[in-house]
């Protein structure tokens, strides 16, 4: 056997995890299923920087002078929009793939900070419409746990198209999570692997949608906001269509959206990143006279206060986190080293949502596992980090001269890379030029 370098150079075109992959499906005959997001690297907000005010722009005073974070959502048609303290929300995330106490801590944290939270693919918990103030209700294609009591209980509905983890596709729930709570609430039978549906069962296309809008703006009385939830791919049709389906707010989730549970095909191949479709989006509503009428929400890999201010920046009315959240509720927290390693991973790697042995509690439904995660210290943690998004927000949209977070603008960024200038539209740093044009 020869020991020169040549022998040990890694092929580019099978890495490693390529050669894994093709052992494992050659073992096991079938597509590998996991959670959390793309792993990938792609281009994203980190490719983004500010220009901070000097001589051509006033920077504000952080001490003395007020940088507000409030927003409204959903002023296009309903009675009671939505009134939030801060331009983070906490995304939909289904009680199945997390945990009662994990949602129940989002609810709290959510509270505390003066923003809302979401159901997900299973229905409203008592537990978490107790603990949220602002609870937007998910009506999605499979239907699960929807019941019209909890519609009217909501303080806003958003209609799930799609997303960013898996645009055209559905979640997966694996039957070891499915405990008798989980199966009532979604009425399926228990220990059954089960599949939610790509799309709504009855919709053949967007007229369609706004049949169903109306109807639940008749149940609900006109009263509460409507969102459309898509998933990033062709975004510019997309959000065209959601405005005249009449949605009141739009959520578009990027390609680095997490999910609890679907193939890695779809986490890894489909869907575009979150930094071309805010752009997309923000066009698309410029286009039709919308933008800042029908708010827009951005998700998908939204990290820290510098990746929100950017899609800020950009144009959106509000970002939301799901991954990051979990993250701070302690994934891949490196405590219960020895319960990963018997997964097969370790803190920092994990992916295992979809296998209910969550080593800290939150996508669990195992009562022992489920006791690491305690309420009041998930929600201490979640409170902790949105503060500090919000301080970050507000430090750099206080550089900027902007006395209001929303009041950041594309002017206010440049491009570190090609590719980051021509999907943001926004200038490669040191020139002036967009590539694709500077419309
Ligand atoms: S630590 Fe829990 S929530 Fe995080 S990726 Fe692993 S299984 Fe999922």
């Amino acid at each position: 056997m020869t020991t020169d370098n040549k022998s040990l150079r890694p092929s580019a075109t099978f890495p490693r995890h390529v050669l894994d992959e093709i052992h494992r499906a050659a073992d096991e005959g079938i597509y590998e299923i996991r959670g959390f997001g793309a792993k990938r690297s792609l281009p994203g907000f980190d490719d983004l920087v500010f220009l901070g005010a000097s001589m051509s722009r006033y920077p504000l005073e952080g001490y003395r002078e007020k940088c507000a974070t409030d927003v409204v959502l959903g002023t296009r048609y309903a009675k009671k929009p939505i009134e939030l303290k801060i331009p983070i929300t906490i995304a939909g995330m289904s009680f199945g793939a997390l945990g009662a106490n994990a949602k129940e801590s989002l609810g709290r944290a959510a509270t505390a900070m003066g923003t809302s939270t979401t159901t997900g693919d299973g229905g409203m918990t008592e537990e978490e419409r107790q603990s949220s103030k602002t609870l937007i209700y998910q009506v999605l294609p499979s239907r699960y746990g929807l019941n019209p009591d909890d519609v009217r209980r909501a303080d806003a509905l958003e209609v799930v198209v799609g997303q960013g983890a898996k645009p055209g596709g559905g979640g997966m729930l694996l039957g070891h999570k499915i405990t008798a709570r989980v199966a009532q609430m979604r009425d399926l039978p228990e220990d059954i692997d089960q599949r939610s549906a790509c799309r709504h069962p009855d919709w053949t296309g967007p007229d369609d949608l706004k049949i169903k809008i109306q109807e639940l703006r008749e149940i609900t009385d006109w009263q509460i906001p409507i969102y459309i939830k898509i998933g990033a791919a062709r975004v510019s049709y997309d959000v065209a269509l959601a405005v005249k389906a009449g949605a009141d707010v739009i959520v578009v989730d990027g390609m680095q959206g997490g999910t609890a549970a679907t193939q890695d095909v779809f986490i890894e191949h489909v869907g575009i990143p979150t930094l071309p479709a805010v752009r997309m989006a923000v066009e698309a509503l410029q286009e039709i006279g919308m933008h800042r009428k029908v708010q827009l929400i951005v998700s998908g890999g939204i990290r820290s206060g510098a990746d929100a201010a950017k899609a800020l920046a950009l144009g959106a009315d509000a970002v939301s986190i799901g991954s990051a959240a979990m993250v701070a509720l302690g994934c891949n927290r490196k405590v219960f080293v020895e319960d990963y390693a018997a997964l097969g991973t370790a803190p920092g790697y994990c992916h295992h949502c979809h296998t209910g042995r969550c080593p800290v509690g939150i996508t669990t439904q195992d009562p022992k596992l489920e006791a690491r995660l305690e309420p009041e210290q998930g929600a201490r943690w979640v409170r902790n980090y949105l503060s500090t998004m919000v301080l970050e927000i507000q430090t750099l949209a206080r550089a900027c001269g902007k006395s209001h977070v929303l009041n950041l603008e594309p002017e206010d960024l440049v491009a570190l890379t090609v590719e980051a200038a021509a999907m943001a539209k926004v200038p490669l740093a040191g020139t002036d030029w967009i590539p694709g044009g500077n419309k």
